[in-house]
């Protein structure tokens, strides 16, 4: 049982659009999506943002995150044309759910700078 409501779509508590999963590992769609493609990514254990990784003990987690994103923009027909990869951390990163997540954007052409 975790803190928030990643935890509960891991436990299946409450109702996500899984697209992919692993033993380490969930994606499904972002409820509010920003872009035609909107996936969130995320470790099954609870790692609350990204100053809170270790290189040592999350670097083949990390790798499997960024190997669900690549199978699923794949998978979704987004990996040609391209798309964004955006982890926002803490308060003035943006976070609002303090489980770690990527989010994989892709579908049109994204802007920069970020607002
Ligand atoms: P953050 O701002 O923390 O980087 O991103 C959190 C993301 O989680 C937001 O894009 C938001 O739309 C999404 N989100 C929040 N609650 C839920 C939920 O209950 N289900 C799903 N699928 N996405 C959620």
């Amino acid at each position: 049982m975790g803190n928030t409501i990643f935890s509960k779509i891991i436990d299946r508590e409450i109702p996500a659009k899984i697209i992919f999963e692993s033993d380490t590992v969930l994606a499904f769609q972002d409820i509010k999506p920003q872009a035609p493609v909107h996936v969130l990514i995320i470790p099954k254990i609870e790692i609350p943002k990204v100053s809170d990784l270790k290189g040592k003990e999350h670097a083949q987690l990390l790798g499997e995150m960024f190997d669900a994103a690549n199978k699923i923009a794949k998978d979704l027909g987004i990996s040609e044309d391209g798309f964004r990869l955006v982890i926002n951390c803490g308060p003035n990163g943006g976070q609002e759910v303090y489980h770690l997540h990527m989010h994989l954007l892709g579908g049109r052409p994204m802007t920069w700078p970020p607002g």
